[in-house]
């Protein structure tokens, strides 16, 4: 369900006198092999309760052992998104009664986590494509709290016949990232979960896909007067599982708030959810069932020295997203505008730049991997990284373009042959199509005939109406039914009347 005009123009006007104030908490499952306190496999789609042991399933007894990848993953994060690691981090108990964590507490870290400070860079073209021509505030940074390691819970699924609880995802690594309430709309709160989830998958911490549950995300709402220096009431809106509906819940949550104010009423602290089929916030409990969550260091872990692991990390940093975008401008005269789309997806990129290594026209490589790869991708919900046609032989159809032996359009065929016969040989292919260039003399003859016959046009070009050239082009074109390469004919006309 999208926003409609009404609903935004109205969202628009309430907004006039209020300031919204945004902060995010999104959890991360990190890529690691095994869970983070017993060695068990994190690999998703196995039959239920087949990777447990007593650890991730809390049996009494059971001791934790640090899976020292998650620590190094997190560690990573935070130095991609321009953290400090404090030299010492420590594990503590999170208490707290939930059918899905039998030991009754969460082993998480409360005052010191692996990552504190740091931000989140918003791209601009992080933004939905339909808010990216009025981006408030461009190259704005989101500030972060902190980001903490964790255990995730078992998966609950209710059916009318009661609850089955799954532990095999009980115990995956799971990076909490806690933003600063910068935030201040939801463009922004779609640009920063963009963002963020380009720069995990960069560092290759996490697929970080929302549908999939690999990154979940509460958000932080509150609204204040204008005038009003200290931050409204905070209603937090849970689980949110993805991009666009975040957006959506917020225009809904924000207008609400603002509409309780304006009529005279009281916001009180509390947690709601986000219902996307009805398109309206439901509210769960208030603020007098908050939990006190008895916080106290875990006596089975003991706190991790971060100075190695600090220094290991420094060499694994990645080239970020708008490091990659600078690189491909100056190394390969593209615009910023190509080379912040081919730099969102690290995929895409790389894609790019291999193709762009082979051949000599870069920017035209930039404009085929950006309109023709994407286009037959898209079109058949292919990700890039499944894309059969080699960066080589992509390479040597953009030469065949650039030498003028293939049209650009039998180019485009030739690439879509390919891509369903990836094992052949595009010079094959284009034989096998009937674009070989025909016979040198043939069409030199051709384009005699057309220059005899329009010497009006002729004359007009040798006066300078060079653009003439093309109408030329497009009769010789005619006459050879579509056959003859349109460059080479256009520079054997300029040739003969120039
Ligand atoms: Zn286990
Ligand atoms: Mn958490």
């Amino acid at each position: 369900m999208s926003a409609t005009a009404a609903d935004l123009m109205a969202y628009d006007a309430a907004l006039a006198a209020y300031d919204p104030a945004l902060g995010l908490e999104v959890h991360v499952e990190l890529n690691t092999a095994t869970k983070m306190f017993c060695g068990c496999p994190t690999g998703f789609g196995a039959e239920p309760n087949t990777q447990v042991c007593p650890t991730c399933l809390g049996l009494p007894g059971a001791l934790p052992v640090l899976n020292r990848g998650a620590i190094e993953y997190t560690v990573l994060a935070g130095m991609m998104l321009d953290c400090r690691t404090p030299s010492v981090s420590k594990w503590d108990r999170k208490n707290y009664f939930y059918p899905d964590m039998p030991k009754n507490y969460q082993i998480s870290q409360f005052d010191l986590p692996l990552c504190l400070g740091g931000g989140v860079p918003l791209y601009d073209h992080c933004y939905p494509k339909d808010a990216q021509k009025d981006i408030e505030e461009s190259g704005k940074e989101i500030g972060l709290t902190r980001i903490h390691l964790e255990e995730d819970v078992a998966k609950s699924t209710h059916s009318s016949n009661g609850t089955s609880i799954d532990f095999n995802r009980a115990g995956t690594p799971l990076m909490e990232i806690v933003s600063e309430p910068e935030i201040t709309s939801p463009e922004e709160a779609f640009a920063y979960l963009n963002s963020l989830r380009q720069i995990l998958i960069y560092g290759d911490l996490s697929d970080a896909d929302m549908e999939k549950g690999q990154m979940r995300c509460d958000v932080n709402v509150s609204v204040r007067p204008d005038s009003q220096e200290e931050l409204g009431v905070k209603i937090e809106l849970k689980n949110m599982n993805s991009v666009s509906a975040v957006r959506r819940a917020l225009h809904y949550e924000i207008s609400r708030q603002i509409r309780v104010i304006n009529e005279g009423g009281e916001l009180v602290q509390s947690t709601r959810r986000w219902d996307d089929d009805i398109g309206e916030t439901q509210q769960m409990r208030t603020k007098e069932d908050a939990h006190d969550y008895r916080y106290f260091p875990d006596p089975d872990l003991l706190p991790v020295k971060t100075e190695g692991i600090v220094e290991k990390m420094r060499l694994q940093v990645p080239e970020l997203p708008h490091q990659k975008a600078d690189r491909f401008v100056r190394d390969f005269s593209i615009s910023e505008y190509d080379a912040s789309v081919l730099s969102s997806d690290r995929d895409l990129a790389l894609y790019f730049e291999e193709t762009a290594n082979e051949s000599e026209a870069k920017k035209k490589v930039a404009n085929w991997v950006i309109n023709n790869v994407l286009a037959v991708l898209n079109e058949r919900d292919l990700k890039v990284a499944q894309c059969p046609v080699s960066s080589t032989k992509l390479a040597s159809i953009i030469k065949m373009v650039e030498s003028g032996q293939i049209s650009n359009n039998q180019a485009k065929e030739t690439f879509v042959a390919l891509f369903d016969n990836p094992d052949r040989e595009p010079a094959s292919i284009i034989t096998e199509l009937g674009f070989e260039p025909a016979d040198a003399d043939l069409i030199e003859s051709m384009v005699e005939e057309v220059i005899s016959g329009h010497p009006e046009k002729v004359t007009e070009i040798q006066e300078g109406n060079e653009k003439l050239i093309n109408w030329l082009t497009g009769q010789v074109m005619k006459v050879s039914k579509g056959k003859a390469n349109p460059k080479i004919i256009g520079d054997l006309l300029r040739k003969k009347i120039l």
